[in-house]
């Protein structure tokens, strides 16, 4: 045998920290018990039982996506498989394409359309800002694009894109299919799928919904698959060909083996947010991200983005002064076994509220965690004025236990 076994392998015990950091960076999130325990299990993926799991994955979406469409697929892979899907289902080469910019990942839609082959205008959003829809009437009115890309919330530098249902609005008037990156959004804030005429909404499983990583939804409308339905050449995407993948999704038939523990647990992930309801879920998420940026503020730390444009799934704080950001998530993480994220753009650290992590509980530890590692790294930062603001505000708001 010329390749000898390995040494020194040790079991994943060994790997692991005793005690499980706490998620609170910018994805993967914690998960439910039930999520765990149904991602533990495999079954036949194309038996009866998968059948009826696949139906109430499906009732369950058309709720979280606020869509009567017939048209939600699963991806196994990444959020990005899921955006890679909308946009080489509808992107045919040639066509024209008007990516809105916001940062990191909405430049990512417009990188695969332009693999794609689409012809792709790229309308960069100033820094800090939310897309303006004049900007954005201005453009679809000279490049005419076929497919506009955009994100709701833009995870790398904590942007907001708050007038989506009115870019929406105006891309439909022009008859230009609007592709909405959803990721770190969808069930954390209010996304209105067939209200607001979007036609492709992208999810990922490990940020707002509290699932995996690994297997993601897309939704697609009515006119958005009869754009795919219509279209003559023939897609270079094998397994993101969304008219083999309706073949799993809705003929009970087989596409490729599908991630039957993963789809396990998005469905308990999706049912636990049908039990919460979208009301009371997005109330808890603002409720935690508000109190979150109250305690960080009354710190003496600084936030990113200016409230208007500001995201609260994930929030952006400048680094503190005379502090090497790198060191201070590994104290954080050392010390006190919480994770959160470094930047993927602008020089910011970055704690997501999305799903499990707008727990109270949360909150406090990870407060707790910034305020004691910042002052150790030598910040001047006032730690119990944060923690009162994150009481304060968090009481402020009357309703719901957590
Ligand atoms: C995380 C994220 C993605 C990419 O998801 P992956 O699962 O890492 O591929 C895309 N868009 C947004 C807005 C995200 O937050």
């Amino acid at each position: 045998m010329p390749i000898p076994v390995p040494d020194n392998i040790s079991p994943l015990d060994n790997l692991l920290p005793d005690e499980p950091l706490l998620m609170m960076g910018a994805g993967p999130v914690p998960i439910p018990e039930r999520v765990a325990a149904a991602n533990s299990i495999v079954i036949n993926h194309l038996g009866d039982t998968m059948a009826d799991v696949i139906e109430q994955v499906k009732a369950m979406s058309r709720y979280v996506f606020q869509t009567e469409s017939r048209h939600i697929l699963g991806v196994a892979g990444p959020g990005s498989a899921a955006m890679e899907m909308a946009v080489v289902n509808l992107v045919a080469p040639g066509d024209r394409v008007l990516s809105i910019c916001n940062g990191f990942f909405s430049s990512r839609l417009a990188e695969m359309a332009e693999r794609a082959a689409g012809e792709v205008m790229r309308l960069d959003v100033p820094a800090k800002e939310s897309a303006s829809p004049d900007a954005i009437a201005t453009a679809l009115a000279e490049h005419r694009p076929r497919v506009l890309t955009i994100v709701q919330g833009e995870t790398s530098n904590t942007i907001f894109n708050r007038h989506l249902a009115k870019i929406a609005r105006l891309a439909r008037e022009r008859d230009c299919l609007v592709i909405v990156d959803a990721v770190c959004t969808l069930s954390t804030m209010p996304l209105e799928m067939d209200k607001w005429g979007v036609d492709a909404v992208i999810t990922g499983g490990q940020k707002g919904l509290s699932s995996i990583p690994g297997v993601s939804l897309v939704a697609f409308s009515d006119r958005a698959w009869k754009a795919i339905s219509n279209r003559g050449d023939q897609l270079r995407h094998w397994c993101l060909d969304a008219r083999l993948a309706d073949q799993f999704w809705y003929r009970k038939s087989y596409h490729y083996t599908a991630p039957v523990s993963g789809i396990l647990a998005m469905h308990e992930a999706l049912r636990l947010i049908c039990h919460e309801t979208l009301p009371a879920r997005f109330e808890r998420h603002l409720r935690c991200s508000v109190a979150l940026q109250a305690g960080i503020e009354a710190m003496g730390l600084t936030l990113y983005a200016p409230p208007q444009a500001r995201l609260n799934s994930v929030v952006g704080i400048d680094i503190p002064p005379g502090v090497d950001a790198r060191e201070l998530l590994r104290y954080m993480s050392r010390r006190y076994r919480v994770e959160i994220s470094g930047s993927f753009g602008p020089p910011i650290i970055r704690i997501g509220q999305m799903g499990e992590q707008s727990r109270a509980h949360n909150l406090f530890r990870t407060v707790h965690a910034l305020g004691s590692a910042s002052k150790a790294l030598g910040a001047e930062v006032d730690l119990p004025a944060g923690v009162a603001a994150l009481e304060k505000s968090l009481e402020a708001f009357e309703f719901g236990d957590d």
